[in-house]
């Protein structure tokens, strides 16, 4: 099969990864080995295409992002539901990341994030770079196909970014209503709050970090190193609680 890898490249350049010309761009971002250091460099070690390619998936794995204003349609769907009159962030603020991933299948998907636009490119590279190591991501979809509910998205292991709420038992606005903030895989990236409780609580077993599973997200990871190559911050990384699911562009 041929491959146009000029315009691979070019995608790459605007920080869209590729793994499938991985090895003559030298840009794409192959997977490692978690490293324990925080100082740890993001790999350049180039992927090679048939890291990218699963039974039965198509022979060409490559990362796709689109990033558009959010459609008509789709905010008519959140009015009320995941936005709300008073929300800090609004639709002007707002767009919609159309996005590759690798499910838990083993096949390439596209979900859709919405994020603030000052993210958007941040979260394009981030994505690309978790495409590029083969993290799988259960589902991509707004929260407002869940009702609005983090509880609800989070028992459907959904990835998702913003959300108009508060931080729970506060008044303050979450991250994620500023479309600033990012919750992966939820299911095996639970909180673990200060007084022993988890949320969500049926993903309790996953507060074992000792577990094993690709979803998983650890300090020094391919996850972690490709938000904090973006300078986003972790809430694995706090004292407590610990929300290993959460990842926000100031640390909160
Ligand atoms: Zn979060």
């Amino acid at each position: 099969m041929s491959v146009d890898c000029r315009a691979v490249r070019a995608l790459v350049a605007v920080g869209i990864l590729a793994a499938a010309c991985g090895g003559q761009s030298g840009a794409a971002l192959g997977p490692r080995p978690a490293a324990a250091s925080p100082a740890a460099p993001v790999s350049r070690a180039p992927a090679r295409a048939s890291r990218a390619l699963a039974p039965g998936t198509a022979r060409l794995a490559v990362y796709r992002a689109r990033t558009s204003v959010i459609p008509a349609w789709m905010w008519r769907r959140m009015i009320g539901v995941s936005w709300h009159p008073g929300c800090p962030a609004g639709l002007g603020q707002l767009r919609l990341l159309r996005l590759s991933y690798w499910g838990f299948d083993h096949a390439v998907h596209q979900g859709e994030l919405i994020v603030n636009q000052s993210a958007a490119k941040a979260l394009t590279r981030a994505f690309g770079r978790l495409f590029a190591a083969r993290y799988p991501i259960r589902q991509m979809r707004p929260a407002d196909a869940f009702g609005g509910s983090d509880e609800r998205s989070m028992l459907a292991d959904n990835t998702s970014a913003f959300n108009c709420r508060r931080v729970r038992g506060t008044p303050a606005w979450s991250q994620h209503a500023y479309g600033l903030a990012v919750d992966i895989n939820p299911f095996q990236n639970p909180e673990a709050l200060s007084d022993g409780a988890v949320d969500p609580p049926a993903a309790a077993a996953w507060a074992n970090r000792s577990r094993h599973s690709r979803a998983m997200i650890r300090h020094g990871d391919a996850v972690w190193r490709a938000f904090i190559s973006a300078g986003w911050h972790w809430g694995g990384d706090w004292a407590s609680p610990k929300d290993y699911q959460h990842f926000s562009a100031n640390g909160r």
